[in-house]
């Protein structure tokens, strides 16, 4: 195939030029002035960008992928690899979801970390709410072991989650170090990104420095009132431990709400503690702004912000979230449990703003392909509508090189996210005036517009709808090379 004429923004940072990209099979063969032999197809792009295809490397679009293979949520903005695994939990064992994706492939790549919940769910069980021995932290070592052979990139952490709340800053060093013995990485939802945030940057940073392996903040946000403004602090602080020799990065996605359980509202995991409540309410987000996007006890609620529950029953929001997370964690009829989550506004756009700037932050999305925040289908959007058209503040080959190359080298992806010779032939060809998201909490299964055409391994994914084809791969971490 011949894509002709484009503006290739090669993933690199440097400057876009007009140029013809040949693919043969699943990789990029040429980049130059080429001409089409009778065998090649040819794709006009003459107007139009061509970059690498997005990596995402915080994704939930794993979810329901296996029924719902074209995956048009992600594939739709750009994106052509997703990581999963993440926040701490993980598809176990990791050989098994590999060889069934082998065998029923995805319309994008997927590459996988290990969830540190995953492995202390597998040892302690129900019996999860205390510090593991060290007889346990060595049979979880053990399995990552396992998990890391069949080519994880690395343990990812949800320190704000059951069960990896309850673990200590040991019994991560301990698995961190399994990891970097493979030449993985530690990427983290940290132990707190409000109430408790300094120490959880602190105990990112340790892992890093004691470990000795790369460290990656995963979706960073000050989501605390009494935050706000310090995005400046924290990138200080990273860029000291990057100076010191701690391979720190972070990734972010475009918006101040984020979506979550109800119950990682209450770091003290007390949920009926009207103070936390109140806090989380006042300081964290508000009644206004925090909104059910899924509750399964009462489909009803969903779509409703804690401020018109309450005002519905009568209730102060504070008890009224109370009673939410009690009504959510009753037996469910039938057994398993229900689901819950809520959308809260907590941060302020100048912080994401001065994350996003910082050179070592690349673009993620969060998002699954069936969930009630637009992030699902438009982060990747978003950022290009944000950050280079309307305000200006990346250009547009660095927007790609952070959405690309910088997203692949902070995740330990070879051979994608450039579009050079040897690539594989992941590609987007974008209209960069059109580009912009469309999907809103109201609406978020809005496709982006701008997105043209999107090529995983050399084969049309998506054209302005999903072609059908699942030309993914499994994507493992690559043979640690020496240093
Ligand atoms: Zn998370």
């Amino acid at each position: 195939m011949l894509i002709r004429g484009a503006t290739v923004v090669d993933g690199s940072g440097g400057r876009g030029r007009i140029a013809d990209v040949h693919v043969a099979g699943a990789s990029i063969r040429q980049v130059g002035r080429l001409t089409a032999t009778s065998a090649d197809s040819v794709v006009d792009a003459r107007g139009l960008v061509l970059a690498p295809g997005f990596i995402d490397t915080h994704s939930h679009h794993d979810w329901g992928l296996d029924s719902e293979r074209t995956a048009v949520a992600a594939v739709s903005q750009g994106i052509t690899t997703i990581v999963v695994g993440q926040d701490g939990w993980s598809n176990f064992p990791l050989a098994d979801f590999f060889g069934r994706l082998a065998a029923r492939p995805a319309a994008l790549n997927v590459a996988s970390y290990v969830g540190h919940g995953r492995l202390r769910a597998a040892i302690l069980g129900d019996d999860f709410k205390r510090q593991a021995t060290a007889a346990e932290v060595r049979h979880m070592g053990a399995l990552l072991d396992g998990e890391m052979a069949a080519g994880a990139l690395g343990l990812s952490s949800g320190l704000e989650y059951d069960p990896g709340i309850y673990s200590s800053r040991d019994e991560l060093i301990a698995l961190a170090r399994v990891a970097a013995r493979h030449g993985g990485r530690y990427i983290s939802h940290m132990r707190s990104e409000d109430r408790h945030f300094w120490a959880a940057v602190d105990e990112l940073l340790a892992i890093g420095r004691l470990a000795r392996l790369p460290v990656q903040i995963s979706h960073a946000k000050l989501a605390m009132k009494s935050l706000w403004g310090h995005a400046d602090s924290l990138i200080g602080i990273l860029d000291r431990a990057r100076a010191a020799g701690v391979r720190v990065t972070l990734d972010v996605y475009p918006y101040t709400y984020w979506e979550s359980t109800l119950t990682v509202l209450f770091p003290e995991r007390d949920f009926r503690d009207t103070a936390a409540a109140r806090f989380a309410l006042t300081e964290v987000t508000s009644p206004d702004s925090a909104i059910l996007g899924d509750y399964e006890p009462d489909t009803t609620l969903v779509g409703k912000s804690i401020a018109q529950v309450a005002a519905l029953r009568g209730t102060d929001p504070a008890a009224t979230l109370i009673d939410l997370i009690a009504s959510a964690r009753k037996p469910k009829p039938g057994g398993g449990e229900f689901s819950e989550s809520v959308i809260g506004t907590s941060m302020i756009q100048p912080d994401i703003d001065r994350l996003v700037r910082w050179p070592f932050a690349n673009v993620c999305s969060d998002g699954a392909l069936n969930g009630s925040h637009p992030r699902g289908f438009g982060a990747f959007p978003r950022f290009f509508r944000q950050y280079v058209r309307e305000r200006h503040l990346l250009s547009l080959e660095e927007a790609v090189r952070r959405t690309t190359s910088l997203a692949a080298a902070n995740v330990g992806i070879r051979s994608r996210g450039r579009i050079a010779p040897g690539f594989f032939a992941d590609l987007v060809l974008l209209d960069t005036a059109a580009l912009a998201d469309r999907s809103t909490p109201a609406r978020p299964h809005l496709a982006a517009t701008g997105i043209r055409a999107v090529w995983v391994n050399g084969v049309l994914v998506y054209d302005g709808a999903p072609t059908g084809a699942v030309p993914g791969r499994v994507i493992r971490r690559a043979a640690a090379r020496g240093r």
